[in-house]
């Protein structure tokens, strides 16, 4: 069942269909889009079910523009609908992306499992992580209650607005880094299998992790350069980048998987800084916002612990209001 609101439809447009039937005629970005679009949209309506909201519902819309583009919509004319969106252009945009910052070679040289798989299958997988990431992004918008909660800030305390959409930003990455980490798992299993590899599981989920990283930390650069040329209610792209990775290795339930710990993180964090400097030499990004790594660290454990504090207790309170809508 897909049930997209007329307000939706008036707002912005009819969405594509696609038919499974038609295989023919749908490229290869479709069907990524498509499918994913799909899967967050069952997440979101499994998470509400679960949650006891039963008068609620998700549709997805996939839409025609080009610009890249994925969003969260409500409406409180009709609240018991939500719709997660994004533009047939985005799966393009973030190939594009990955493609022109040569995304393989900043891959480790030491790589044994993402070097033997096809170019085309490993910049398919980049992609399908990312907007994967990008969508359960807009899961969490729905599924914790943010498009109420700032719809009711906007009206109550137009000036609070700012830092409210900073804190719900930090919320929804922090889920969707839980919401991603079984997908990293599975990729990393099935590349494991498919290439008969005789290494350990955990060593093909590294790879994959790293290819995580780059890929995200590219595409918020490059999202960060278009839109938000300044700081922004993002924190900086290799921090945002990072935390997701980190936060989808916390996630994950195999707690001996990624011994030792303390030292894996490390070379993450430097993996991104080598990254991110390569990354801005070839694409030469100078509209990128000025980076501090204390500051921005400083800020992102601020965030966090608002979410805690501030964010957490009005949630509750708008899905006491916005949970159980009487259906139209
Ligand atoms: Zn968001």
């Amino acid at each position: 069942m897909n049930k997209i609101p007329d307000g939706f439809t008036a707002k912005y447009g009819e969405s594509i269909l696609i038919n499974s039937g038609e295989e023919l005629d749908i490229g290869s970005d479709d069907y990524i889009s498509w499918h994913l679009l799909n899967r967050a949209r069952d997440a979101s309506n499994i998470a509400f079910a679960k949650a006891g909201h039963t008068a609620l519902r998700v549709s997805g819309a996939y839409l025609t523009g080009i610009e890249p583009r994925a969003f969260a919509y409500w409406s409180p004319t009709v609240p018991q609908d939500y719709v997660i969106a994004c533009t047939r252009g985005t799966t393009e945009v973030i190939r594009r992306t990955l493609v022109n910052a040569e995304f393989r070679s900043l891959l480790p040289q030491t790589s044994f499992a993402l070097s033997r798989l096809h170019v085309e299958d490993l910049t398919a997988l980049a992609v399908s992580l990312t907007l994967a990431t990008i969508l359960y992004h807009e899961v969490a918008h729905v599924t914790r209650f943010h498009l109420p909660y700032l719809t009711e800030c906007k009206e109550t305390d137009p000036s609070s607005l700012p830092a409210m959409r900073g804190l719900c930003e930090a919320d929804a990455d922090k889920l969707c880094s839980y919401l991603i980490a079984p997908d990293l798992l599975a990729q990393a299993k099935g590349i494991h299998e498919a290439l008969k590899l005789t290494e350990s599981v955990e060593s093909v989920l590294r790879e994959v992790l790293i290819l995580y990283a780059v890929a995200l930390h590219l595409w918020f650069t490059f999202f960060n350069q278009r839109a938000l040329p300044k700081a922004s209610i993002y924190p900086h792209p290799l921090i945002r980048s990072t935390r997701i990775t980190i936060g989808a290795v916390d996630n994950m339930q195999t707690a001996a998987i990624m011994e030792p710990c303390g030292i894996d993180r490390v070379f993450f964090i430097l993996n991104g800084l080598d990254t991110v400097e390569r990354s801005a030499l070839r694409t030469g990004c100078v509209a990128q916002h000025s980076f501090d790594l204390a500051t921005e660290l400083n800020a992102i454990n601020t965030r966090f612990e608002k979410i805690e504090h501030t964010l957490d207790p009005a949630l509750l309170e708008v899905r006491s209001r916005w949970g159980a809508p009487s259906a139209d």
